[in-house]
């Protein structure tokens, strides 16, 4: 096969999509922890980051827990959803999202995208409540830092009188008129794994204004102890609270969260500008309402100049065509140089294990494959409506390498692999 790169020297160092960068403080605070013998789920490290988050945020209240995962299995259940209710969720995301729906036995329903941010379609979203219109819950995403579109979203919450959930494990510290993502649902969560914006290595954590809300998540997350002299228990519980060692990483990162948003931002723009004239374009956001974190720099690529490239369960193929390219071949090339893409997050409908859960755009609902999974053959299905966004998308688009610690030679060089792959 043409390699279009052939000429271009890998880097030394290896560019990650998103690594961990620490600054120093994050090792005073654990080395505190552990002087202090507050080696647990409890300590100053836990109090500190809850309130600084809950200042940042403009949160009433924050809740430190062990991961973004279980913070969004928390916000489902303080959210009320029980066994068989349905919850409109974003298709396009982290599985996460979904499992946590269905850790209660729900149903999640997936809803598309739409071209201007990427995030569930308010117009789809509207079409699902006319399907579906008992309906209590949405679980809105923010991917890759990018705000969705709240003020739409949340009037046709109101207007159904459903719940609104914010996922905003990728958007800590991005805003939507001014206002930071995830301070906008009754409960919502961020994460600190160790790719996000800042990390604790792991870690998440529940924004509500609600202080019933947040007391209950303490609870629940500590085994559900009731106040009594022995182990006394009157409801299920969870090992969901976040460890004052890890609460010592993110104290630490806290200070570095602007400075984070910022590198990913002059990434974000660099890329832009260095792509200029290619048939791509970047990741969109509302410029006028919304100010991204920047988490993840990502290209779609043209309709037009898409060359040939199919894609099975496991595994992918591609033509190299002149002036065009695919999102193969551009992360094959950007991986040949040593340095680390990703394409788009997968959505969950097209996923094997949610093939019978319904998905729904702003024109229906799409079929549920009943066919039993076949290891390798349940290829590129469900296309019975007129466009589905997020799978478009997911064709088109890939993730650029976004660590904040990439030097701009480095960027400079991911640059070009990618204007050769369109030669
Ligand atoms: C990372 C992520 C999560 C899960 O967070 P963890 O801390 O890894 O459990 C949930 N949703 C989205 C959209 C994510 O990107």
């Amino acid at each position: 096969m043409l390699n279009k790169n052939e000429k271009i020297k890998p880097l030394d160092k290896k560019v990650w999509l998103s690594s961990p960068t620490m600054h120093g403080d994050e090792l005073k605070y654990m080395t505190e922890a552990f002087k202090t013998n507050w080696m647990s789920t409890v300590g100053e490290n836990i109090n500190k980051v809850e309130e600084e988050v809950a200042k940042i945020t403009g949160s009433k209240n924050a809740v430190g827990l062990a991961s973004g995962t279980s913070t969004l299995h928390l916000a489902i259940k303080l959210a009320g959803v029980k066994r068989g209710d349905r919850v409109f969720c974003s298709s396009m995301t982290f599985s996460a999202s979904a499992n946590s729906i269905c850790y209660e036995g729900a149903e999640p329903i997936f809803i598309d995208s739409e071209y201007d941010t990427w995030n569930m379609d308010p117009k789809a979203l509207e079409k699902a409540f006319e399907i579906y219109p008992d309906t209590k819950y949405v679980l809105l995403v923010h991917l890759y830092g990018t705000p969705a579109k709240l003020d739409e979203i949340i009037d046709i919450c109101n207007k159904n009188n459903a719940i609104l959930i914010e996922d905003a494990a990728e958007s800590f510290g991005a805003t939507y008129k001014g206002k930071e993502t995830g301070t906008f649902g009754l409960y919502n969560a961020i994460s600190f794994n160790g790719n996000k914006i800042i990390t604790g290595s792991s870690g998440g954590m529940l924004l509500t204004d609600s202080k019933k809300a947040a007391e209950k998540a303490r609870k629940w997350s500590t085994q559900s102890r009731e106040n009594a002299p022995w182990y006394q228990h009157e409801e299920v519980g969870y090992n969901y609270r976040m460890s004052n060692v890890i609460a010592g990483v993110v104290r630490g990162q806290i200070p570095y969260l602007k400075e984070h948003i910022r590198q990913k931002k002059e990434i974000y723009y660099r890329y832009k500008e260095g792509l200029k004239g290619l048939p791509i374009s970047m990741n969109p956001f509302d410029e006028k309402n919304s100010e991204p974190n920047y988490w993840l720099s990502c290209m779609i690529i043209d309709k037009d100049y898409m060359s040939k490239e199919v894609r099975g369960d496991f595994d992918y193929l591609y033509k190299s065509e002149k002036g065009k390219s695919s999102p193969h071949e551009i992360l094959d090339a950007i991986a040949s140089i040593n340095a680390e893409g990703r394409p788009i997050w997968k959505p969950m409908h097209k996923q094997p294990i949610f093939r019978n859960n319904d998905f729904i755009n702003r024109y229906g609902k799409a079929k549920a494959l009943t066919n039993a999974y076949i290891r390798g053959g349940f290829v590129d299905d469900r296309d019975d409506l007129p466009e589905d966004i997020c799978s478009d998308i997911f064709k088109r688009g890939l993730c650029l390498p976004s660590d904040n610690k990439m030097a701009e030679e480095e960027q400079d060089k991911i640059i070009e692999v990618i204007r050769a792959c369109f030669e």
